[in-house]
């Protein structure tokens, strides 16, 4: 199973993402985690990306799809995948389909969590108080909700010429929009 999971920051992709990813022993790949894992290690990827990160902008293509590609591929030959905020730009998207074989690496379904604008502000401020992030102030939810609207939801379009995208009502709690998605996800894929 290939499945990528997406919708603006604080849809609840990673608590959704959760649930899945043993449901369907796929690998997880969040490019957010990843790129948090390489600040906290201190590489000159995460000291390329932490600036840009608590600004709430988006880190470059190349470092993305250099740092994920590889990670995806892997994971299409074995278990399958759920990319979790990958990806994010229409360069991103054209770098995971135009990935050619030995695995295929087409999603089987791409997940949309649509939540309304002043819903995700109010969570994402809310998650501020609780986690700490450094980009859940309101200058980078801002620019996060801005890049989502105009660099990834064009992406979106990619995967409904797929037939594959698939666009979920998240403003439910946890267990409905988990049952939500697991109605959408093709059987057998
Ligand atoms: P996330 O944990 O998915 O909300 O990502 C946190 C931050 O990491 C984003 O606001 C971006 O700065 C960066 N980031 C994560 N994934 C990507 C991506 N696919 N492309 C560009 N930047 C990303």
């Amino acid at each position: 199973m290939k499945i990528v999971l997406t919708g603006p920051p604080g849809a609840g992709k990673g608590t959704q993402a959760k649930r899945l990813v043993p449901r369907f022993g796929v690998e997880h790949l969040s490019t957010g985690d990843l790129l948090r894992a390489e600040i906290k290690q201190g590489t000159e990827l995460g000291k390329q990306a932490e600036g840009i990160m608590a600004a709430g902008d988006l880190v470059p293509d190349e470092l993305i799809i250099e740092m994920i590609q590889p990670r995806i591929r892997a994971a299409a030959e074995g278990p399958g995948y759920l990319l979790d905020g990958y990806p994010r730009t229409q360069a991103q998207a054209e770098a995971l389909l135009g990935m050619a074989a030995p695995a295929d690496v087409t999603p089987d379904v791409a997940i949309v969590l649509f939540v309304p604008a002043p819903v995700l502000t109010e969570r994402l401020l809310n998650r501020a108080e609780a986690e700490k992030r450094p980009d859940d102030t309101p200058e980078a939810i801002e620019n996060r909700l801005r890049f989502y609207t105009e660099s990834t939801r064009p992406v979106h379009e990619m995967f409904r010429a797929l037939g594959v995208l698939q666009v979920i009502n998240a403003q439910g709690t946890e267990d409905e929009v988990a049952d939500a998605i697991l109605e959408r996800i093709p059987v057998g894929a």
